[in-house]
């Protein structure tokens, strides 16, 4: 059966890319794309892609009302999420979000929410499959080699920094890691120069036009290191994994974090 979707945010950077992603897969297709520039301008011609005219809407609750889909797919910014989420669920509509900024308080409120709705919310701060396996294997890793620091890349309009892939990656190796002391007392000359730190992880982030998502997880043990990085290289990095989102929203129930829930190790 096909599904029908709503893509939230469908002009921004991610938004342009599920809009393709749906037209490209088989078993599902764009019913509305919502944003807030360019309103009743047909999104799949602003794309270039041949598909049936899709006028974008300014308002989520009319799409949804207008289109009943099987979920919505919502990469917007931090400050509009949880009302987005809040509109999807009083609707008793499935969500896949992308979003970043969602906090442990916010995930508190959007399960209260599921309940209440009868329906699930999947959130992925990182749809990147490959990102998800350099967490998972950096903190294999770090179970045998007790020294560690993660250099984190990103294009230079990223507003935060470090990555929250960055600082997840770094709580996943301090749960495992038999961190040691340090043996020097360290001089810093240029406040900064050796990172933030999260626990026992410094952590390094650089912003340069160029790049897109990137993350180097360097570990050191007794005459040896040992390097494990990621790279997005554009946008499609991240389409299989709101596909496998979207696939698995029948399977799950409630909240979801992490894509890697989704995964099997
Ligand atoms: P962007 O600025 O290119 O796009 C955001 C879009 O949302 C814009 O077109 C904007 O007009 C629209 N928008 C803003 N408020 C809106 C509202 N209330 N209703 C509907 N549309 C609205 O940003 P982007 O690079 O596409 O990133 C979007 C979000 O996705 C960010 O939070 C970013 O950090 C996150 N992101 C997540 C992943 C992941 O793997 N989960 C990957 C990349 C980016």
């Amino acid at each position: 059966m096909t599904k029908e979707v709503i893509v939230n945010g469908a002009l921004g950077k991610m938004g342009q890319e599920v809009v393709k992603l749906l037209n490209r897969t088989d078993g599902f297709k764009l019913v509305s794309a919502v944003d807030k520039v360019d309103i009743g301008e047909d999104i799949h011609k602003l794309l270039g892609v041949s598909a049936p005219v899709v006028e974008i809407e300014s308002d989520l609750a009319e799409a949804i009302s207008k289109t009943e889909p099987d979920a919505v797919v919502d990469f917007t910014t931090p400050q509009v999420v949880m009302e987005n989420i809040e509109t999807g669920l009083e609707n008793g509509i499935n969500m896949v979000i992308g979003t970043t900024g969602i906090t442990e308080a916010d995930i508190d409120k959007i399960e209260d929410w599921t309940e209440e709705a009868e329906a699930k919310v999947i959130i992925a701060p990182n749809f990147a499959v490959g990102a998800i396996l350099m967490m998972k294997f950096s903190q294999m890793a770090a179970k045998y080699l007790d020294q560690a620091e993660i250099i984190e890349l990103h294009h230079d309009q990223k507003l935060d920094a470090p990555s929250g892939t960055a600082i997840k990656t770094a709580e996943l190796i301090n749960e495992v890691q038999n961190a040691t002391e340090k043996e020097v007392d360290e001089i810093e000359k240029i406040i900064g120069a050796r990172g933030g730190e999260e626990g026992n992880i410094n952590i390094h982030s650089v912003r340069l036009s160029g790049l897109v998502a990137h993350q180097e997880v360097l570990f050191g043990g007794v005459g040896q290191t040992l390097k494990i990085r990621h790279d997005s290289i554009n946008r499609r990095s991240f389409m299989p994994g709101v596909k496998l989102a979207l696939e698995s929203l029948d399977e799950v129930d409630g909240v979801v974090y992490g894509l890697e829930k989704l995964m099997e190790f």
